[in-house]
């Protein structure tokens, strides 16, 4: 689930984080990164499924990882649905990366994948879902497309405390993301309305903590109304639910700023479990 979805980061940081893991004495080692979130890609690669996924910034940083010669960027996906660079691909030796890490951090993980991918096998994610409960110094958040899959196999799967779980959904007609996500015990459930591609009335928010709104950013992104926004703030509002507005989106992620009604929307869920 391509790093466009976190809510602080932009292009210039993934872009330093990716040549960074994709090296090799460098992975795992941000010591010299100011900034305390970080990404962790114990696979790489993914396949376009519904329309959110468009303009995936992972796709096109793939591309452009792979002709730099990074290591992991080395594998093509159907050019149909992913591309050069983005084939999905396991990282069994990377998983170690986040207990290198001693500091306690925010952790992204799989900004360029998805980890609920179908060719992730369950077995994998369980060994990810290992490391996680293994350092609960840090903050893990996961973001998926693949809800029926995470819904499917999420009640077999121990939920570490420090691991927040989050489904994207982009218009209205793939709010069954929400009730998928609402089946697993994660101690945070949350979700990334964006790209936001059109309105969103009426979600069902029970038993999720935070919602991320935003625009869609770069060269070809599409606009969002603000109605949209203003209508998911007051749902989040009457919910309970901490509302996050991340960026009205452009040409690039800061190009429209992220005031809402001249202020900002920065709130972030209780957390219970620390
Ligand atoms: S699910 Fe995420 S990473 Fe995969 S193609 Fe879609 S936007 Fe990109």
């Amino acid at each position: 689930m391509d790093v466009q979805h976190l809510p602080t980061r932009d292009d210039a940081d993934r872009e330093h984080d990716e040549q960074n893991e994709g090296g090799s004495a460098a992975v795992g080692d941000h010591s010299a990164i100011e900034w305390t979130e970080a990404t962790w890609n114990p696979t790489t690669g993914c396949d376009k499924t519904s329309p959110g996924c468009d303009n995936c910034y992972a796709l096109t940083l793939s591309k452009r990882l792979k002709a730099m010669g990074q290591a992991k960027y080395q594998n093509d996906g159907d050019p149909r649905t992913s591309g050069p660079g983005f084939g999905l691909t396991l990282h069994p030796d990377t998983l170690g990366v986040p207990r290198s890490w001693t500091s306690g951090r925010t952790i992204f993980v799989n900004s360029m994948s998805d980890l609920f991918h179908s060719d992730v096998p369950e077995g994998y994610i369980r060994q990810v879902f290992e490391v996680i409960a293994d350092t609960p110094q840090h903050q893990y958040q996961v973001l998926t497309k693949r809800s029926k899959r995470l819904a499917d196999i999420g009640g077999r799967l121990d939920w570490p405390a420090n691991l927040w779980m989050g489904v994207s959904i982009e218009t209205s007609k793939y709010r069954f993301r929400i009730d998928h996500l609402r089946d697993v015990d994660a101690a945070i459930r949350f979700v990334s309305a964006e790209p936001l591609l059109g309105s969103m009335p009426d979600l069902n928010l029970d038993g999720i903590q935070w919602l991320i709104a935003g625009g869609e950013s770069g060269p070809r992104s599409r606009p969002m109304d603000e109605a949209w926004v203003l209508d998911l703030r007051d749902q989040c509002a009457a919910a309970g639910v901490a509302f996050f507005f991340k960026q009205w989106g452009g040409t690039t992620p800061k190009a429209g700023g992220r005031t809402l009604e001249g202020r900002t929307y920065d709130e972030m869920p209780t957390l219970d479990y620390v």
